[in-house]
């Protein structure tokens, strides 16, 4: 079949397009509507169907293959490494549910889950989608402030937790920064559930915390059915990432996700069951919900979840993983093999890896130099894919599980189906339609299954921060940049708040970046607008130089940046020139490696950069803070 047509009829013909794709999952009750998009821009999909997210992932698997691996849990932290079968998985989610529900948590009620990457998280989302509870996982690397504000903007009436990760080695203690993130918070949990192990002492607190072990223990024989759920029943929440402002709450349905997640298994993902797959994100952000939890186990596939560095024991350890479960399909992150990179590249080559259809990566821009050394280095494809916390799985991407088609380097695709994808003029809002013409990333409503529901507990914010009306059509922002080629395949510019304004020019903050990237002797860069009296705004560089050798000398300095903008002048002309480019040894990056524009913004403009709980590495801004203070 062609992607095109493919495509075609799921904007034409969404009714029979998704009852389709709808087969891929178990149904209790079949719907009785495909689409009700009756309060744009709101969308119900599946509308009388009633479904269960864990049943999908778990229960359906143990007619066909009940002894097949399920879950792969691989910790080079503790050194362990568990499989769960589908039938194993089974007892454990049981348990875990029977224990939720002794707890006190009902159908609607809100789970948080704040926990390192190991089985029992896995087990306590999917415990609580076959209760229908809504969790509301928190990364793991965010600290009691920020945890504070989601315990009080989800309101749980349970908090799973353990006493602590483990990051290259060392562990980190979580039970501390819980007990001051529920000390903060309004909201008081009734019950907090933690798993112990055994990696840092704590206290717990009389009446309120539980131990998993001993509850675990009285429940080894657990029989919870599913409860049967509306599909437009909220499965979870989940908060965006931060990068460009407060984090969103963003509610899931059930039946959608579960739809879609099926469908882009198979589409996008090339994944079939009885395969394994193995996504190195975190279940902390909507990588890991989609796809190291549910899309990978509602395929049926086995699904790694790693806990470790990627670079520990060695720069191997991916790829032994990848010959050891025989990986069908890899997700991962740019940022990710930007860290692999400052490796040997000889640990690409030491493992078989001919199981492997190809490496998925998304999260940011997939800069050039990055996907060819990844490319080369395991002689696999390398296939970029965008999409947002919000959407739930990929906007654009390449769908080569219905036809495949080559890959664009610097693109991620052309437009997902069920995707309506336009591009949109921010000023005059008129849709740009010719080849090469830049625009904003917009989808056209209604937003296909999967998609976000709202915000958490927030109609109002969810229609004025994503929605404009066009008429009687509306249009969901995705706030980043794009642009088209004539073969449909779009390039992302950039965030629409990336955009610096000098003199009155218009310049992406990623065209500046590429443009330095270039440069043979930068490995890293960052570009931000900073406020300037005559112009407006001038954009600032701050770059990782590969080889730093006499740099500390100013003169060398001074010649080196002297060089970068004249590569900018030359490629982009002497408006997007930097003002200034300073060398850094970091950049300042969240957990899940994404820049902290605002914060170095901020920082360069010499203002207070804010929350900084996702931070990464402090040190990265304070050499920022330096720099700057020293110009
Ligand atoms: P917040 O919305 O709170 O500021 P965030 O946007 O960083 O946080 P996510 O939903 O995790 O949170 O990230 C989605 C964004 O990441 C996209 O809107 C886009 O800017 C960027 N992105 C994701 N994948 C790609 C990709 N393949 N190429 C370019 N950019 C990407
Ligand atoms: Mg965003």
């Amino acid at each position: 079949m062609h992607f095109a047509d493919f495509h075609r009829r799921s904007i034409a013909e969404p009714e029979s397009f998704w009852a389709e794709q709808a087969r891929l999952i178990d149904w209790h009750k079949p719907f009785e509507k495909v689409c009700d998009y009756s309060r744009p821009p709101f969308v119900h999909w599946f509308v009388g169907g009633q479904t269960n997210l864990c049943h999908n992932a778990v229960d359906r698997h143990l007619k066909t293959q009940p002894d097949a691996n399920a879950l792969i849990w691989v910790s080079t932290e503790v050194d362990k490494e568990i499989v769960y079968s589908f039938r194993d998985l089974h007892a454990e989610v049981q348990r875990m549910a029977a224990i939720l529900l002794e707890l006190g948590v009902g159908q609607g009620d809100r789970v948080l889950i704040y926990m390192p990457m190991i089985a029992e998280a896995c087990f306590a989302m999917l415990a609580c989608a076959r209760i229908g509870a809504i969790h509301s996982v928190v990364f793991g690397g965010f600290a009691s402030h920020s945890l504070a504000s989601r315990i009080d903007n989800a309101r749980p009436k349970v908090i799973v937790s353990a006493d602590a990760g483990s990051r290259g080695g060392k562990s980190v203690p979580y039970k501390g920064l819980l007990d001051e993130a529920i000390q903060l918070a309004q909201h008081k949990p009734a019950k907090v559930l933690m798993v112990d192990r055994g990696l840092a002492a704590f206290t717990p607190v009389a009446g309120r915390d539980e131990a998993y072990a001993a509850l675990r223990a009285k429940h080894m024989d657990a029989q919870v059915p599913c409860t049967w759920v509306d599909s437009t029943h909220p499965s979870y929440t989940l908060y965006t990432s931060g990068t460009t402002g407060v984090p969103k709450g963003v509610q899931r349905d059930t039946g959608g996700y579960a739809v879609a997640l099926a469908s882009s298994m198979k589409h996008v993902f090339l994944g079939n069951a009885g395969e394994a797959y193995f996504s190195t994100s975190d279940i902390g952000w909507v990588v890991g919900h989609s796809y190291i939890i549910y899309g990978p186990l509602i395929a049926g596939m086995a699904t790694i979840m790693y806990e470790g560095l990627p670079i520990r024991p060695d720069a191997g350890i991916w790829w032994h993983l990848v010959e050891k479960y025989k990986v069908t399909s890899m997700f991962s992150a740019p940022t990710a093999v930007r860290v692999l990179k400052k490796q040997d590249p000889a640990f690409l080559k030491k493992h078989d890896l001919s199981s492997l259809r190809a490496l998925f990566l998304a999260g940011e821009p997939l800069d050039e130099p990055t996907a060819q050394w990844i490319a080369e280095g395991l002689g696999r494809p390398i296939i970029d894919n965008y999409w947002q916390t919000e959407t739930g799985w990929p906007i654009l991407a390449l769908c080569n599980g219905i036809e495949s088609q080559p890959s664009k380097f610097g693109s991620p695709g052309k437009a997902v189906y069920g995707y309506d994808v336009r591009l949109v003029n921010e000023n005059s809002g008129e849709e740009v339609t010719a080849p090469g013409e830049k625009g904003v990333v917009m989808v056209q409503g209604p937003l296909p299954p999967g998609c976000m529901q709202t915000v958490w507990g927030d109609d109002e914010r969810f229609v004025k921060t994503y929605w404009t009306k066009a008429g009687d059509r509306w249009l969901y922002s995705t706030f980043d940049w794009g642009v088209r080629d004539a073969d449909g395949y779009y390039f992302i510019l950039g965030r629409t708040d990336d955009v610096i304004n000098v003199a009155g020019h218009r310049l992406g903050t990623r065209e500046i970046e590429e443009s330095i990237s270039s440069h043979p002797n930068i490995a890293e860069v960052a570009v931000v607008g900073v406020a300037d009296q005559l112009k407006g705004q001038v954009a600032m560089a701050f770059a990782i130089p590969k080889d730093a050798t006499g740099l500390d000398d100013p003169a060398a300095r001074l010649k080196l940046e002297g060089d970068i903008m004249k590569v900018v002048d030359g490629q982009l002309g002497a408006v997007a020139r930097p003002a200034r480019v300073l060398f850094v040894t970091a950049l300042p990056k969240t957990r899940s490696g994404k820049l902290l524009r605002r914060a170095l913004q901020a920082v360069a403009e010499g203002r207070d950069p804010g929350d900084l709980t996702t931070i990464e590495d402090p040190s990265a801004l304070q050499q920022v803070k330096d720099l700057v203070a020293a110009k």
